[in-house]
């Protein structure tokens, strides 16, 4: 037995679409508030500190630098074919953390990292020697 199939289906709320459409030119997306300054990431509509909901898109410096990783060796549904991969957090130059699929085999904490797109996921590589 190979256990009972799992499968779930839901739209993605249309705040996201921007922040797709970025990554398929390469670029990473956020919502900035035009009041207080504060930067969304995942995007978001409105502002929480400052209660308004002036936000616009920004793209996001791609400089940053691995807080933590993990290497992902049980892997979710539909990435059960992919080999042993390495989902980073790492937290750019805006001071955003963002989620990264890390190329890097031989990852550090605090290493600096690039990051980058393949149209679909936010990847980061290191200067690896
Ligand atoms: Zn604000």
């Amino acid at each position: 037995m190979e256990g009972i199939p799992l499968f779930m289906k839901y739209e993605l709320p249309d705040v996201y679409k921007e922040f797709w459409d970025g990554l398929k030119k390469g670029e990473i997306l956020g919502t900035k508030c035009k009041k207080c300054g504060k930067i969304y990431f995942p995007p978001q509509k409105d502002c929480t500190n400052c209660m308004t909901t002036d936000l616009e898109w920004v793209k996001l410096s791609k400089e940053g630098t691995i807080m933590t990783y993990s290497i992902v060796k049980q892997k979710p549904q539909g990435f059960e074919n992919f080999q042993d991969y390495i989902i980073a957090i790492v937290r750019n130059s805006d001071d955003v953390d963002l989620m990264c699929w890390l190329l890097d085999k031989n990852p550090r904490v605090n290493e600096k990292v690039k990051l980058t797109s393949d149209g679909k996921r936010i990847l980061c590589e290191g200067e690896q020697k």
